[in-house]
């Protein structure tokens, strides 16, 4: 693919212009819904340690808040763009709905590379961000998150510098707050949780046992750990992960037919997440190339690494007995691999509804920081299942209702809260 004239934006109003024509949408409604409601670009200056001034171009972007503050990550990237964070909004808002969190779409960044930043420097980025826009977010205007190449500690110093010009405690501010200075238990589950929350339900859809099951992962990471932690629990069977090996730049699956152990590979896992492979060797996994997890004979495939996994070619290599693609990275299927998957009849759990349960848990957190009393790890984990089985099951009604493939079904229940909750609202 051309990088050059990928626009995720452009993307992002095509998807939306579909669901538009079957919901059969007014022209004031897409006009509203296909662009974002409040753009903010700005320049934060910065006192680098050399001692020279240096001016950074920052963004938020909140696409639609019809249902509720806006919610969404900021990125430091080299290469951050406006439109790039104007789709990441427009999704936000799309995923809010789905899950039916009272939230809606936001999503902000700065044009830096962390990488070339002292930690001073980058205290001066979050401060300055925070600084433009004191009056444009907070808890009940727009609530910020960490997302690429942004942490807890950036989202510490941008709630002190909110507090600092608001003169409160505002802990609702921001999420992706560490534990005890506002921060959710159950958060660094989250993401992994929700997907199998959701293949469990996918499951009794489909009228196959958990148990029966075996899932090839790829990813090794944040969401992917969980999942096949949960899974386990449930009586399942993991028989490979592939991950990227930073060293030889390269990607490797890592077999073992009986069951991964999940503790063994995190054992013999450097601090880039890459699996060490001659331990691996030793202890029985077999080294395969990085693309084999697609190929396995297993029933289900969960994509939880990264974008543009599944495509035309690889979706051909899909075994015979795969029934179900758990997506637990955003967008991992091109469009056309979706009609391959489609015509074989594979059930999907798409992206926005099988991940959601990340940002369902910031929702927990941004309501526990606003009472200030935070719940438990069950509590939790409890509401959390509670909300990802219902999203689960509204969008699995409505595809067999209205026989939809079950993006689809995702994308018309989500788009048309939002569009009700504007009509609603008198907006339209
Ligand atoms: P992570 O950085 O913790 O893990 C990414 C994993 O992908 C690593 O194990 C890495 O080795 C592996 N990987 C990278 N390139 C690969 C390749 N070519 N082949 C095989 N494996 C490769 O990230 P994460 O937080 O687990 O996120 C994974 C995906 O889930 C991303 O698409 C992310 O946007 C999405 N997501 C994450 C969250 C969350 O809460 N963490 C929420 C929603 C969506």
């Amino acid at each position: 693919m051309n990088k050059e004239a990928f626009n995720p934006f452009a993307m992002a109003q095509a998807q939306f212009d579909k669901v538009a024509d079957f919901l059969e949408l007014d022209s004031g409604t897409r006009e509203l819904l296909r662009n974002p409601m409040r753009e903010y670009q700005f320049s934060i200056p910065v006192r680098m340690d050399d001692g020279s001034v240096k001016v950074f171009r920052g963004f938020r972007v909140q696409h639609n808040d019809s249902r509720g503050p806006s919610k969404g990550g900021i990125r430091f990237h080299p290469q951050e763009t406006i439109d790039t964070v104007r789709a990441l909004s427009t999704w936000m808002t799309w995923k809010c709905a789905v899950v039916d969190i009272p939230l809606g779409g936001g999503k902000g960044g700065v044009i830096c590379d962390p990488h070339n930043l002292s930690m001073r420097e980058q205290e001066l980025i979050c401060r300055g961000w925070v600084r433009q826009l004191a009056r444009n977010v907070g808890p009940v205007q727009d609530v910020p998150a960490p997302d690429v190449m942004t942490s807890a500690q950036h989202m510490l110093w941008m709630m002190d510098e909110y507090e600092q010009i608001h003169g409160g405690h505002y802990p609702g501010f921001i999420t992706g707050k560490p534990v005890g200075m506002g921060g959710s238990l159950g958060r660094t589950q989250a993401t992994g949780f929700g997907v199998i929350y959701t293949v469990r339900e996918a499951l009794k859809e489909l009228g196959i046992k958990l148990e029966d099951t075996r899932v090839a992962v790829q990813g090794f990471g944040n969401v992917a750990q969980y999942a096949i932690r949960l899974y386990q629990e449930m009586g399942g069977k993991v028989i490979c992960v592939s991950c990227w090996d930073q060293e030889d730049q390269n990607s490797y699956t890592y077999r073992k037919m009986d069951g991964v152990d999940m503790d063994v590979l995190l054992g013999i896992t450097d601090r880039f997440g890459g699996i060490d492979k001659a331990k691996a060797k030793e202890l029985g996994y077999e080294i395969l190339p990085g693309d084999a997890w697609i190929e396995q004979d297993v029933e289900i495939l969960i994509p939880a690494a990264l974008e543009n996994q599944i495509t035309g070619e690889t979706a051909k290599k899909i075994g015979a007995n795969v029934k179900l693609v758990a997506e637990g990275a955003n967008g991992p299927t091109t469009p056309e691999a979706d009609k391959i998957l489609q015509e074989r009849g594979i059930f999907v759990v798409p992206d926005f509804l099988a991940n959601a349960g990340g940002v369902t848990c910031s929702y927990f957190e941004q309501v526990q920081s606003n009472m200030n009393y935070f719940w438990e790890k069950e509590e939790v984990l409890e509401k959390l299942d509670t909300k990802m089985t219902s999203a689960f099951r509204a969008v699995s009604d409505l595809a067999k209702k209205r026989k939809l493939y079950m993006r689809d079904a995702a994308y018309v229940i989500a788009i048309s809260r939002v569009a009700h909750a504007c009509r609603d609202r008198g907006w339209v």
